[in-house]
């Protein structure tokens, strides 16, 4: 029987670099990956551009049961030392307004430079192989298709549900459950909103920068600022994107869920009203419009307050006028759910961070077991926070799970 000092299942972002980080600590390291590639998700991050960290960073930026979580590992294994660790892989990075791309802005390049990584470190990799029994005896004994290895410590790397077709579709769940960890509901998370509302398909196609809020059961629990799209069935955009985690979790718990969109966000009542006074009287309410939301958007609002979209300003009612003000800046959607797991980038919920200690990424449970990355019950925002997880939670758990007993 082959053994080894670290077993890793599941070669994604987090499983790679706690390969890495436990071979630097000279540690004979294994990773077993159920697809035919190391690191395919990776390949479809920031559209194949691999948005893999940001500088603004941060506890805040962080979701779970206990966001805190996070603050160890993060200064464990920061942005910055991602950025030095990929600029010794030959990858300098590009800054966009704070998000941090690969220079060459290719998630392909990051992959390559990642497993050449791997090969040059010795780190011994089983493509295409399933788990199908883990036993603890002496270490953990790991039963695949064609072998049997024994570990003396494993971490669990296999990502949760989102992107199924990467390879994250729950097959190790059974023996993380079996060593009695537990699981927050799992639930898509940056993905798109669905909705019912016929004024949507109007402006189906349309991007706009907004001010989004989130009700749950009429009360507010979340708001952001930032792009719209509309689709004919829902919204996307990053705002919408943010937002998705607590719809989900919402909907699950069967409460009623709508958004309110600022139009205008940064345009205070006085500047909207005094579109419609005298010096505009000549114009349509359509047109009175046309210079703070696009045409599309003006027109939408119009119809949605039961206005002839040809009415003169002058003819207007005070009523009428207190209609459009309010549909711009609290045009209320009503949100039916979210896309799957399939279309999410990723997935909240996971192993119960109550179970593992922060600082080592080590199981509360099992000694000698470990996680890493979107497994666990962390997920981040938009903008290179779920891959910046996934480095700075596999290089602790990696470097912890290398250490000698
Ligand atoms: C379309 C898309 C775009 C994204 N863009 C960004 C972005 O720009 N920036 C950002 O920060 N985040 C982005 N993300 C999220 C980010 O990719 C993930 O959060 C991150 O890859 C999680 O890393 P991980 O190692 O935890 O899991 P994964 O990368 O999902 O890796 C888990 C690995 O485990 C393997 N596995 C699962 N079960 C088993 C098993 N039983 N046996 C063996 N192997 C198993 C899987 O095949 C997979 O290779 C994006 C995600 C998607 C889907």
């Amino acid at each position: 029987m082959k053994s080894t000092d670290v077993l890793i299942v599941g070669g994604g972002a987090s499983g790679i670099m706690a390969a890495l980080s436990a071979a630097e600590c000279n540690a004979d390291v294994t990773i077993v990956e159920h697809n035919d590639m190391l690191g395919r998700k990776i390949l479809s991050t920031g559209n194949g551009k691999c948005n893999f960290t940001n500088m603004k960073m941060g506890v805040e930026y962080y979701r779970g049961s206990n966001p805190a979580f996070v603050a160890s590992a993060l200064s464990s294994f920061s942005e910055k030392d991602t950025i030095e660790f990929f600029k010794k892989l030959g990858i300098y990075s590009k800054n966009k307004n704070g998000y941090m791309y690969p220079y060459s802005e290719s998630a392909a390049s990051v992959v390559t430079c990642l497993a050449e990584a791997v090969r040059a470190k010795g780190i011994h990799v089983y493509l295409n192989e399933n788990i199908s029994d883990i036993r603890v005896d002496n270490g953990f004994v790991v039963t695949l298709s064609k072998r049997e290895i024994c570990a003396r410590r494993i971490i669990f790397a296999t990502g949760l549900l989102a992107g199924r077709k990467c390879g994250c579709d729950g097959s190790a769940f059974q023996y993380i459950e079996n060593f009695g960890h537990t699981f927050i509901d799992i639930v898509p998370a940056l993905v798109h909103l669905k909705s019912e509302d016929s004024f949507l398909k109007s402006l189906a196609g349309n991007r706009a920068e907004i001010k989004l809020k989130l009700y749950e059961n009429d009360n507010p629990v979340f708001e952001d600022r930032g792009e719209a799209l509309f689709l004919e069935n829902g919204l996307s955009g990053i705002v919408s994107f943010q937002a998705s985690r607590f719809v989900s979790y919402a909907l699950k718990k069967g409460s009623k869920v709508f958004v309110t969109l600022d139009f205008v966000p940064d345009l205070s009542l006085d500047d909207i009203r005094v579109l419609f006074e005298s010096d505009n009287a000549y114009k349509s309410a359509k047109n009175a419009l046309i210079g703070i939301v696009s045409e599309k958007i003006a027109e939408c609002i119009v119809k949605r307050a039961l206005i002839n979209i040809d009415t003169l300003c002058a003819d207007l009612r005070k009523k009428e006028i207190d209609k459009i003000i309010e549909l711009l800046q609290g045009f209320k959607v009503n949100i039916t759910g979210t896309r799957s797991f399939e279309d999410s980038q990723v997935a909240a919920g996971g192993v119960n961070t109550d179970e593992i200690c922060p600082e080592s990424m080590e199981s509360k449970i099992v000694p000698g077991l470990y996680f890493a990355g979107e497994l666990i019950d962390i997920d981040g925002m938009c903008g290179g926070y779920n891959l910046q997880w996934a480095w700075s939670s596999g290089y602790v758990a990696g470097k912890s799970a290398a250490k000698d007993d």
